[in-house]
C-alpha cells in the first residue's frame, strides 16, 4: 500500500517520512510555490507504520541538490528521500542532519555580528540536538529551537 504511494510518479523526488502537518514546510522551502511548471501532489496524515501518520510530497521532475536535502532534515529528520526513474524507486536515502549550517539561515539575535553589520554576513551554526532539533549560532552562542528553524525558513520564502 505503502510502496504504491510511492511509485506512482513517473521520475522525479518522493519526500516520504515528513512529520505530520511538515509537508506544506518543506514545499516551501523548496521554492516550489514559485515554480509553476512542477507538479507536486502533497499527502497529509496518512497512515504510517515507522511513524504513525506522516506526510509525503511527490514531486515529478525535480531532483534535490544536498543542501536541500540538508534543509529538508533540519524540518523533518526522520524523512526519507526516494528517487524515481520510469515508475521505478531507484535510490532511496535517509536525509542526514548535517552538523554544520552555513548561509542557510541568519541569525535572530540583533546584537550577533551577523545581524548588526551593514552587509550581513552569513548565517553559520552549529547542530547540538537531533531530538528535539537544537541549533546555536557560532558567533554569538543564540540558541534555536526547532520550531525557531522553521519560522526562520519559511520567514525566507
Ligand atoms: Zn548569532
Amino acid at each position: 500500500m505503502e510502496q504504491m504511494k510511492i511509485n506512482r510518479i513517473r521520475q522525479g523526488t518522493v519526500i516520504d517520512h515528513i512529520g505530520a502537518g511538515k509537508a506544506l514546510a518543506v514545499f516551501h522551502l523548496l521554492g516550489l510555490k514559485n515554480d509553476q511548471t512542477t507538479s507536486v501532489t502533497m499527502a497529509i496524515r496518512v497512515p504510517s507504520r515507522r511513524m504513525r501518520i506522516k506526510d509525503i510530497l511527490k514531486i515529478e521532475n525535480r531532483y534535490l541538490d544536498p543542501t536541500e536535502t540538508a534543509m529538508i532534515a533540519l524540518i523533518a529528520p526522520q524523512a526519507t528521500i526516494n528517487i524515481i526513474t520510469n515508475y521505478t524507486l531507484e535510490k532511496k536515502e535517509r536525509v542526514k542532519l548535517p552538523t554544520h549550517l552555513e548561509g542557510l539561515l541568519r541569525c535572530e539575535n540583533p546584537n550577533c555580528i551577523t545581524t548588526a553589520l551593514r552587509e550581513p554576513v552569513q548565517g553559520k551554526f552549529t547542530v547540538i540536538g537531533d531530538s528535539p532539533l537544537r541549533i546555536q549560532c557560532d558567533y554569538c552562542l543564540t540558541i534555536i529551537a526547532t520550531e525557531e528553524v522553521e519560522r526562520l525558513f519559511l520567514r525566507k520564502i
